[in-house]
């Protein structure tokens, strides 16, 4: 089980929407995702098609250690893909958490029960990749994500200001490095709503990849009427439109992150290690 935090404190830039498609391009092609939906304003969830009123349980319960996460998921029309739903419930936790030792910890616990649960059943019913959908904050619940993962997915929108705030999330991720989470990476870059009518989209496109080299994917995400459709029919762009240029953006995503997944756990397992 791979467990990837989408994170970024800016808002609009494409967290959820990463989330729900690559989580859907990711089930697609044969992987088995949970979504963790970690943001109170529940917009994967919603995207993803669960109603607000079928959301009697929902994150804000596991991370207040009164519900295991298995008992928190649902289905969704996508098969092999999973989510755990949000609700508004959320936007207290950081106060009833708070006081606890163990406050930045809480969803790590819940992933690592299920991971335990999990050992029992075949291949095929076990989570591969976990992806978190994180609030436009670098607050608690963004703490939680990042210490319960492998690593960090950066969805940065491709205009003017993308690289602002950029270097206060990298060195936040080194700050949970240092101190929550020694194995944490940043896994990818990703740039989204790129506009090939907008000259300087492409101007931000060649800035971000010379400040940040080969941690930006190749793949770019195009600014895309189906992506932004989507989500008000309750489904992901793969399910709406699979032929429009976002769903095959998000496939090509998909299988770089993979791709590069093999790479970095081949690193993380050393030479001479079986692969
Ligand atoms: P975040 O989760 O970072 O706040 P969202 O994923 O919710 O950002 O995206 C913000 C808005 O932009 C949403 O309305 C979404 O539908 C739209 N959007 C995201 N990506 C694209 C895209 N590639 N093309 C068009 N609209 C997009
Ligand atoms: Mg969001």
């Amino acid at each position: 089980m791979r467990v990837l935090a989408l994170a970024n404190q800016k808002g609009g830039v494409g967290k959820t929407t990463t989330a729900i498609n690559l989580g859907t391009a990711l089930a697609a092609i044969g992987e088995n995702v949970l979504i963790v939906d970690l943001d109170p304003q529940g917009n994967a969830s919603t995207g993803l098609g669960i109603d607000r009123r079928n959301r009697r349980l929902s994150t804000y319960d596991v991370l207040i250690g009164e519900e295991p996460l298995a008992a928190v998921l649902q289905t969704t029309a996508v098969p092999r893909l999973t989510v755990a739903p949000s609700t508004l419930d959320l936007l207290g936790v950081e106060l009833e958490i708070a006081g606890r030792k163990d406050r930045a910890f809480c969803l790590k616990s819940a992933l690592q029960t299920l991971e335990v649960e999990q050992r029992n059943r075949s291949d095929a019913e076990c989570f591969t990749y976990v992806l978190i959908d994180c609030p436009p904050s670098l607050n608690l619940l963004t703490m939680n994500a990042m210490a319960a993962s492998h690593s960090v997915l950066v969805p940065l929108q491709c205009e003017f200001f993308a690289l602002e705030g950029l270097s206060q999330l990298l060195s936040t991720v080194d700050q949970v490095k240092k101190s929550l989470n020694p194995r944490l990476t940043v896994h990818g870059i990703v740039l989204t709503m790129f506009d090939s009518r907008n000259s300087l989209a492409a101007q931000v496109v060649a800035d971000v990849r010379g400040f940040m080299g080969e941690k930006v994917y190749e793949t770019v995400i195009p600014r895309n009427v189906r992506i932004s459709e989507a989500p008000s029919h309750g489904k992901p762009v793969l399910l709406y439109d699979l032929k429009c240029a976002g769903s095959q953006a998000y496939l090509k995503l998909a299988s770089e992150v993979i791709q590069r997944e093999r790479v970095y756990r081949a690193a993380e397992l050393g030479p001479g290690e079986p692969r």
